[in-house]
């Protein structure tokens, strides 16, 4: 017998404990790290590089006896734990990223402990399901009636909204016949529209040339009178408008459109009108944001995250659709082994498999029921104001210093800008650097991106643990590499 076999099951087969007391006690250990890990959040560098002796000994040959589970564990907390991405930090602000919570792990655990598969059949996590999709359906001012999908994230969210319209709107019914002499499908959405989108119409095969990217106003907002003319110049040359997505918060600077203005023009063109609202969705839980999100309850579809501004561990996003009927129709197909009768685990009505491509998923309801009942959407939605302030915050900051340029007035939660160089061309490849420099020490961990051609230094501010000291701290720090690269540069 080797040493697994020992510890698990014994030679007769099963993978449980044999001795479940010495389990339990690595267990609470394996737990109180976890906790350790959250409570010192802001202790250490954001991020640290993996390093290289480290990266050779993550690559190992496929195990083919098992280990102690007391030596796996201490290979995972040596190796692995330290080298997290930083985005349960306070001060990781890059790309869009939630920060976690205690509450979320929790759920976390449980789920995996209960191991529900969430595709159908009949038993307590559908209900945790169902319910969350009701509470989302009234966060978003949906109507009862309208159906809902717990799914990976936004993108899954924008492919699944998207497969909807599509079969709406391409004439014959599209599950049979495919897209074989479909009419010719053309999406519109603002020049800033998330990738996703595009990647959606690519994989529904009707190409990324389908989607008409508008130009924005100089809010970054979509220009609605762009809109009108392009769907009108693509039905005068033959093409069949189906879709307007709207973004509410787009991925550079929060910017959200006009979605009273799209929905408009979206109900008199006959367009599916869909809101990619990853993170800003959530604003309909706070005072500060709801205002601007005007229009998004009048939405034929929506997708949004719960790991982004509601801090639920990753991975989990939301999809509704106005019409559940439209919904289900896209995806429902019930082989005879999928059956569903009306007593017993196969009972318990819709199923989640009708409503998505997935059908073995996971119990990701959980976390976000505990997440909702634990903090309550006032509570979330104070969060979220916060970071709406402290955008507002460190936008002030930057203005009050003229060795820094803000480069957009903060709309949202995302400020961009820079540290200016004497000779603009010069300027790109420095905050480039700067942002690189950050990250590399570890003191914080701001993106990039483009904004009218300038490379700006990118803070997205989705972060219950930031303080605004730690915004003292990331400017000093960027005013500190800027001049010393600036020095170094001019000897
Ligand atoms: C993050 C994001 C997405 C993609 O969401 P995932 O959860 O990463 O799949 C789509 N749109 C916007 C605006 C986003 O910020």
């Amino acid at each position: 017998m080797n040493s697994t076999s020992r510890q698990f099951g014994g030679d007769g087969g099963g993978l449980d404990p044999q001795d479940w007391r010495s389990f339990r006690k690595q267990a609470h250990e394996a737990l109180d790290d976890a906790i350790d890990f959250l409570e010192h959040s802001a202790a250490g560098p954001v991020w640290r590089p993996v390093p290289e002796e480290v990266k050779h000994k993550l690559n190992e040959p496929l195990p083919q006896e098992g280990q102690e589970f007391a030596s796996v564990y201490r290979q995972f907390s040596e190796n692995i734990l330290p080298y997290s991405s930083g985005n349960t930090h306070p001060r990781f602000w890059g790309w869009v990223q939630g920060s976690g919570t205690p509450v979320g792990m929790i759920a976390e655990l449980m789920s995996a402990a209960m191991n529900s598969n969430c595709g159908g059949r009949d038993h307590g996590a559908l209900y945790v399901e169902r319910q969350v999709i009701e509470w989302c359906k009234q966060m978003m001012g949906f109507p009862p009636e309208a159906g809902g999908l717990l799914v990976s994230g936004t993108s899954m969210a924008n492919l699944i909204a998207l497969t909807v319209a599509r079969n709406e709107s391409a004439g014959p019914d599209v599950r049979v016949a495919g897209l074989q002499g479909a009419r010719k499908l053309t999406a519109y959405a603002s020049s800033e529209v998330h990738e996703s989108v595009v990647k959606a119409l690519e994989i529904l095969g009707l190409g990324r040339e389908a989607i008409r990217r508008i130009a924005v106003d100089g809010d970054f907002r979509i220009d609605l009178k762009a809109l009108e003319q392009q769907i009108a110049a693509d039905r005068a040359a033959g093409f069949h408008p189906f879709a307007v997505i709207g973004s509410a918060g787009t991925v550079n600077t929060g910017a959200i459109d006009d979605l009273d203005g799209i929905r408009r023009i979206a109900q008199e063109e006959r367009l599916w009108f869909h809101v990619d609202g990853a993170f800003a969705a959530l604003g309909m839980l706070t005072d500060e944001i709801r205002p601007l999100l005007q229009g998004l309850d009048r939405a034929d579809s929506i997708g949004f995250d719960f790991h982004k501004w509601m801090h639920v561990p990753y991975e989990a996003g939301c999809v509704l659709i106005r019409n559940g009927e439209q919904h289900r129709r896209a995806f429902t197909t019930r082989p005879t082994y999928l059956q569903g009768l009306d007593r017993g685990l196969a009972g318990g009505g819709a199923w989640p498999c009708d409503f998505g491509p997935e059908l073995s998923r996971g119990f990701k309801a959980l976390k976000v029921w505990f997440t909702l009942k634990a903090f309550g959407t006032n509570r979330l939605g104070r969060s979220i104001g916060e970071n709406f302030r402290q955008a507002r915050y460190l936008a002030g900051l930057i203005c009050s210093n003229s060795e820094l340029e803000l480069l957009c007035q903060p709309q949202l939660n995302i400020v961009c800008f820079r540290f200016r160089h004497p000779e603009p061309a010069a300027a790109d490849a420095l905050n480039r650097d700067i942002v690189a420099d950050l990250q590399e020490t570890g003191i914080a961990a701001p993106s990039t991106c483009t904004l009218g051609g300038k490379l700006a230094i990118r803070v997205a501010i989705t972060n219950h643990r930031s303080r605004d000291e730690d915004f003292q701290v990331l400017l000093s720090a960027v005013l500190e590499r800027g001049r010393a690269r600036c020095a170094s540069a001019a000897v």
